[in-house]
């Protein structure tokens, strides 16, 4: 017998590389009519690297110590930041001890307790909100030149003091440029970006990928906000997206992808289709073959 149309797309998006998880959802798939990409692991490779260590001055902390505290507070989070930081402790040599009462916040950071001492690791814009003092300003400003060159800046907080900056960065997909004109042409309008990433650093990679709509230092309600806008405005929106912190705009999306190589476990159990080969180019071909069983369905 022959397979019906959306049941062998599936099966040829398998072997493009895409897990879609129904028939619905193959079918969905060639609906849509706007994209909303993540930055981080989406539209970056996801394997970030620490550039830059910077205790200040008076904290007592030199470059080692202040990574190794870094480390041991990210350890558990999954986060491709916290892989970053992890990797670079590990590639000094620095033995990372382990921490107790560790928590996470999407889109902000973590934190733990290390020898008695709470570290807090994350966002400076998030963590250092309402602080005025001199130290928070200056920690403010480290941070800032570090966006200015393209960086993440990472702050790191021990007892409540800033005591350090970490500047990551990461690379944009090879295929990345060409995947965004692709899918400005099928949907029928420019993707936009969605991250929880400073407005610097995503300004930047964006002009890279050559996108024009950027929504920077948005929390995971945020997504689902941008999210719904569009849906709002008649929109059937693809969000293509890695962390946790868009798990909830993959579920509010007409159609939510995942990318599957370091993907977060929430965000590939949200999603409605994985993209298991880890090119971002897959997107727009899965989109292609859902029009064309379409097609010979109706
Ligand atoms: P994106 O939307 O680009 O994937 P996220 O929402 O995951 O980014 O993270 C947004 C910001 O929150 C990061 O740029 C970082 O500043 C901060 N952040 C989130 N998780 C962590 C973490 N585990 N360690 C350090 N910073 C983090
Ligand atoms: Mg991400």
């Amino acid at each position: 017998a022959t397979m019906p149309p959306l049941l062998s797309a599936m099966a040829n998006a398998g072997r493009h590389g895409v897990l879609v998880k129904s028939a619905v959802v193959m079918e969905r798939l060639g609906q849509v009519d706007a994209v909303a990409l993540d930055k981080t692991g989406t539209l970056t490779e996801g394997t970030p690297r620490v550039t830059d260590v910077g205790p200040f001055p008076g904290t007592g902390l030199d470059d080692e110590e202040l990574l190794l505290r870094a480390a041991a507070a990210e350890a558990p989070s999954e986060h491709p930041l916290a892989r970053a930081i992890v990797t670079a402790a590990r590639e000094q040599g620095l033995e990372i001890r382990p921490v107790v009462d560790f928590g996470s916040t999407p889109g902000v950071g973590v934190k733990a307790t290390l020898d008695g001492r709470l570290v807090e690791v994350g966002a400076p814009a998030r963590l250092l909100r309402g602080a005025d003092d001199a130290a928070s300003a200056r920690a403010a400003a480290l941070a800032g030149e570090l966006e200015e060159g393209g960086r993440t800046a990472v702050l790191v907080i021990l007892d409540g003091a800033p005591v350090g900056v970490l500047g990551i960065a990461d690379r944009l997909r090879p295929d990345a440029a060409a995947t965004v004109t692709s899918l400005a042409s099928l949907a029928g309008t420019a993707p936009v970006l969605l991250t929880g990433d400073n407005p610097r650093a995503a300004a930047r990679l964006a002009a890279e990928a050559g996108i024009e709509d950027v929504r920077a230092g948005l929390l995971p309600e945020d997504k689902v906000r941008a999210v719904r806008e569009l849906e709002t405005a008649g929109r059937r929106v693809m969000v293509v997206g890695d962390g946790v912190n868009d798990a909830p705009a993959l579920a509010a999306a007409h159609t939510g992808v995942a990318m599957g190589r370091a993907g977060s476990d929430l965000a590939l159990e949200t999603a409605d289709a994985v993209i298991v080969r880890d090119e971002l180019a897959t997107v727009p071909a899965v989109i292609a073959l859902s029009r064309r069983a379409r097609k010979l369905v109706v």
